[in-house]
């Protein structure tokens, strides 16, 4: 007998009346979590059961006793307090923002932001790793810029898992379930009070999804949810887990994600012209907007398709082709068959706008093809992942130079509020007033960090690091008792650690690129360095491995099997359950962030840069931000980007540099110590970190960088193709298959580039081509030299290119176009031609097929 049918269920709220339902309001704004003044409000209720809690404020409330009420509510002093947060609230809500000031407040721009996962707080345990917290950093930058930006992603009544050891350190999972109703939730409701949900209906599939909202800031971020009553039991397990289950359940989830997310912003009555995937996952989210479209304005495929791509935007976030999700052809067929049929694709059709060339049928459904497909604007997340990007993707676009792909870089940022010390934040209001906190990018406010008396940074990361270490052993404590200790072996966990002590931090996932252990290459080298009486070191780390990876794992139990040893005991430790707070806490302790990935496999990495907000200094491998966050002064690099076949040899050369800059100069450099205990020179590295990485590394940074180069632009090109009736979509869809239709008659006849042998550098030579058109009219096509210095593969390097003109009609469809192109630097040159379509209104089109290189 099924009870839980036969359940009447309710929900019981806390009864937080008259001036305590601010606690209310405040809770449910998530913007309390990057606000000292409301997080100190909640600790100050009650700070074990904030702890308890997992700082959850809506849970605590909830469980607070009304006793407790009546007492705060005498209490001035906290009502003041109250009333002071609660005021800073609709101060943030109500104030003028960046984008008022730089983008046209009027604008009617909408932004809807699409990830898998998102990392707000601890306690919303939606995230996973890096690409969550990224997620969350972006919501939170988006509000405080006044981006009109909406999330959207999905409810996992399991988030990722929670880590434990066991007592040979082996990585354990648990699994526990969100309690939707004592997480900061709003079910979406219709005018009538029903709750809001739409059916979604894909192979032999047919589900309800309900819609679910946490606040953020002014950012609504909506999450989509199949755990309802009226769905089967196969159906409600849809959002139950981040990444559980196999490639159907993942090809359900992102159908979820992409198709029920426009449905769901739909159902809410918001139409975003801007669709930000972040990451593969989310691509699905464009045939529905071409679908939808289609629908409404009775255009075809392809008018439609013109119109998304303008409008969408995608950042890819890995540079391995295993990260990414594939999906064989037999699947795509199962849940879209019907789908795709509607759009009026046929199967190649179809599959070919997932696989890079469409008529490569080894190639499966990838996910970040079909996005790079059916986005205009398209980003790694450094610039060298920019790069690595472009080489992974090059057959997406047969017939472009690597550097010319339409793949550009915005380099991920980390959001200065959540991350850095209350501390540290506290100490920069002191010397820089509070402009670095409404606009970090503004470098000239982060000058006067030279203001600031080296006695007092170093006493501020002195107490941070206090903080780390009394955290640590708290934790290591737990630890210990979780796994059934002895009495001493827990009385021990007090007295690792050293307050006093350079402290490095070591944490991220456990994946084995990351190479957690190559430290712990010699031990008895590392043992000389940790344990020198003089200069004595300790390092604390932390992540998870995912849990099939047994090799991640192994490195783990590697580890705290090191620490394990007597000699180590009180110099490394191991923290357990890698999450935002302990992040947070590790980020605003430690000395030293150590950085250790294969390059160039870390796509940009953002631990690093929560540590350099808190004037931790980076030592990590010439990869990902670091390439462009380091500078001589302002941290280490390890090695200099060298890249060597055999990995087995990289590691062992990497390991030693870590273990020469250790010894040679991070170590004596932080004890080298002035008559008042200060070290000077480190503080003057600490000033360097500050003030080169603080105005770049942010999230404001970044938000701002992808409003004004993809969002704005993509809202503007959106705009051009709608209005009238979408009459440039319409017009560019039929002029883009006359041109095709013509185009196999185009040729180029004849070239001359009237060159002797050697010329002079700063000379121009002309050169002209003799082109036969066929049925295309002349302004339709541009013809375009690429020209510039060859390297030593004879391939040109970082070519320019030059436009050829119109210059006379030949007769018989035969056209001379002519220019000149200009030898500015000394060197063997190249030079060729290129043909490819010329839309009258958008310039320039490049579809792969339809360039002719001659
Ligand atoms: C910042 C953060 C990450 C990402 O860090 P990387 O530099 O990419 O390793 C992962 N997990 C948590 C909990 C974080 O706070």
């Amino acid at each position: 007998m099924d009870f839980s049918k036969m359940l009447h269920k309710f929900t019981v709220v806390p009864s937080l009346t008259g001036e305590l339902a601010a606690l209310q309001r405040i809770a449910y704004n998530m913007w309390w979590c990057w606000e000292p003044d409301a997080i100190n409000l909640f600790r100050r209720i009650d700070a074990e059961l904030w702890q308890a809690t997992r700082h959850n404020p809506v849970e605590m409330l909830g469980i607070l006793q009304q006793t407790t009420l009546e007492v705060l509510k005498s209490d001035e002093g906290f009502m003041a307090h109250l009333r002071m947060v609660n005021e800073k609230l609709t101060e943030y809500l109500q104030s003028r923002t960046w984008f008022d000031r730089n983008c046209n407040g009027g604008s009617k721009m909408k932004v809807a932001y699409f990830s898998m996962e998102f990392g707000l707080h601890e306690s919303l345990p939606i995230y996973s790793g890096g690409l969550g917290i990224l997620a969350g950093d972006h919501l939170k930058s988006a509000s405080d810029l006044g981006i009109p930006l909406v999330g959207v992603g999905l409810l996992y009544r399991q988030g990722y898992f929670r880590q434990y050891l066991n007592n040979e350190g082996w990585q354990q999972e648990i699994y526990p379930e969100n309690d939707f109703y004592n997480l900061p939730l709003v079910m979406e409701r219709d005018d009538s009070g029903a709750p809001l949900s739409f059916l979604l209906e894909f192979g032999s599939r047919k589900f309800h999804v309900r819609i679910w909202r946490v606040q953020v800031g002014r950012v609504p971020f909506y999450l989509l949810d199949t755990n309802l009553e009226e769905n089967s039991r196969e159906d409600r397990l849809i959002t139950a887990q981040l990444y559980g289950g196999d490639q159907e359940m993942r090809i359900l989830q992102e159908i979820v994600l992409g198709i029920g997310g426009i449905r769901a912003l739909r159902a809410l009555g918001i139409v975003p012209n801007v669709c930000h995937m972040n990451e593969g996952h989310a691509a699905f989210l464009a045939l529905e907007r071409i679908r939808l479209l289609m629908e409404a304005r009775g255009l075809d495929y392809k008018e439609a398709s013109e119109i998304v791509r303008a409008g969408n935007v995608f950042t890819t976030h890995t540079p391995v082709e295993a990260g990414i999700d594939h999906f064989p052809a037999e699947l795509l067929e199962k849940y879209f068959g019907r789908y795709y049929r509607g759009l009026g694709l046929s199967s190649e059709e179809f599959i070919g706008l997932g696989r890079q060339n469409p008529r490569n049928v080894q190639e499966s459904f990838c996910m970040a093809v079909l996005a790079l497909k059916l986005a205009g604007h398209t980003n790694g997340v450094s610039q060298l992942h920019g790069e690595v990007s472009r080489k992974m993707w090059k057959n997406t676009w047969p017939e472009l130079p690597e550097e010319q792909l339409p793949l550009t870089s915005i380099t991920n940022g980390v959001h200065t509020r959540t991350w850095m010390s209350n501390h540290m934040a506290s100490l920069l209001v002191r010397y820089l007033g509070t402009r670095w906190l409404d606009d970090p990018t503004d470098h000239s406010v982060w000058r006067r960090i030279a203001r600031i008396p080296d006695a007092e940074l170093w006493r501020t990361q002195q107490s941070c690091r206090e903080k780390l270490v009394d955290f640590a052993r708290r934790r290591l404590k737990e630890q210990l008792i979780k796994v059934g200790a002895t009495i001493k072996e827990i009385s021990t966990a007090e007295e690792v650690l050293d307050p006093e002590v350079l402290t490095i931090g070591f944490a991220r996932r456990f994946a084995t690129y990351k190479r957690g252990t190559l430290l712990m290459r010699d031990l008895d080298r590392l043992a000389r360095i940790l344990n020198n009486t003089e200069m004595p070191v300790q390092i604390i780390f932390a992540g998870k491995a995912h849990p099939q990876d047994h090799e991640g794992k192994e490195l783990i139990r590697q580890i705290v099997q090191v620490s394990h040893q007597e000699r180590f005991r009180h110099r490394i430790v191991f923290i357990e359950d890698y999450d935002i707070e302990v992040a947070r806490h590790l980020v605003q302790g430690v000395d030293v962030w150590l950085n250790t990935p294969l390059r160039p496999m870390e796509a940009s990495g953002t631990s690093g840069m929560k540590v350099a907000f808190n004037g931790g200094l980076n030592m990590s491998v010439l990869d990902g931000w670091w390439c462009e966050g380091y500078q001589a002064n302002n941290g280490w690099a390890i090695g200099k980007g060298e890249v060597y076949e055999d990995t087995e040899y990289q590691n062992q050369v990497e390991s030693r540099a870590t273990y020469d800059l250790l010894e040679k100069e991070v170590v004596p450099h932080y004890y080298d110590r002035g008559s008042d205990g200060v070290p000077r020179a480190w503080v003057a590295t600490m000033k360097a970190s500050l003030l080169s990485l603080c105005p770049v590394f942010s999230t404001d940074r970044m938000v701002q960088e992808y409003t004004e180069r993809s969002y704005q632009p993509a809202f503007a090109q959106w705009g051009k193709f709608v209005a009238d009736d979408c009459a440039l979509a319409i017009e560019v869809a039929g002029w883009k298959e006359r041109i095709f239709k013509a185009w196999p008659m185009v040729r180029i006849e004849q070239v001359d580039a009237e060159a002797s042998d050697a010329v002079a550098v700063g000379s121009s030579i002309p050169v002209s081509a003799h082109i036969m058109l066929g049925d295309i009219p002349k302004g339709d096509i541009a013809v375009e030299g690429y020209f510039g210095v060859l390297d030593s593969t004879g391939n040109i390097q970082g070519g320019e290119i030059v436009t050829l003109d119109h210059q006379e009609d030949l007769g018989n469809s035969v056209h001379r176009f002519g220019s000149e192109i200009e030898c500015r630097f000394c060197g063997r040159h190249g030079f060729m031609l290129r043909l490819m379509p010329r839309h009258p209104v958008l310039g320039n089109i490049y579809e792969p097929g339809y360039l002719i290189w001659g």
